[in-house]
């Protein structure tokens, strides 16, 4: 199926099609399924190609199925930078966690964040928001966005962030415009050449 800009030009006028047994969608001419039902049936069991993803037309499905693979996504934004990152897992959360409940300095919870893995690391949403939450609340009013800033660019699927400081949204979320997961890989990457770009290790010597 071709890529579509929006769910508004599909056709519904065609007369001879078959619909899609799950979502009635009209399908044209062949298949059971659309390819939208199909993917979101397969991905719990099959090795799932993110281009076919990022092919589909726009839905919620197709955004579940990016935030299910935001992961993969991402090495494969990686390979195409030739950069390397590690993708913090729950031990190493909490690992983190503990040496930035230590830190008394922004640039501290940077330099951990930035090498205490050998290369630079980024955190899933879920485990930033407890970051976030424990690291920045309990900092004074006017060093706060310090702290932000610090660990701000180093959130994955930042759109999956609930912490709701006005910095963070306005910084790393876009105003707002990054608190739903994007439809398209380009804003995706756009999004992580924005956090990751400023990211280097050679600005944590000041
Ligand atoms: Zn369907």
């Amino acid at each position: 199926m071709a890529e579509l800009d929006s769910e508004s030009q599909i056709d519904y006028t065609d007369s001879v099609i078959d619909d899609c047994i799950k979502c009635n969608k009209p399908l044209g001419d062949k298949d059971t399924y659309c390819d939208t039902c199909r993917i979101e049936m397969d991905y719990k069991t099959k090795n799932i190609n993110i281009d076919d993803i990022f092919a589909l037309p726009y839905s919620e499905t197709k955004r579940m199925l990016i935030n299910k693979h935001t992961k993969k996504i991402f090495e494969r934004y990686c390979q195409l930078n030739d950069r390397q990152f590690v993708i913090v897992n729950k031990n190493k959360f909490q690992m983190l966690l503990n040496m930035c409940r230590n830190a008394e300095r922004p640039i501290e919870i940077s330099i951990i964040l930035n090498t205490t893995f050998g290369v630079l690391c980024v955190i899933m949403a879920k485990h930033a928001d407890l970051l976030l939450t424990e690291i920045v609340d309990s900092k004074p009013n006017d060093v706060k966005y310090k702290y932000i800033q610090a660990i701000g660019p180093h959130v994955l699927d930042v759109w999956n962030c609930t912490y709701n400081d006005s910095v963070f949204v306005c910084y790393f979320q876009r105003t707002g415009d990054l608190r739903i997961c994007p439809l398209v890989v380009k804003n995706i990457y756009s999004c992580w050449n924005g956090q990751l770009g400023e990211i280097r290790l050679n600005d944590l010597k000041n």
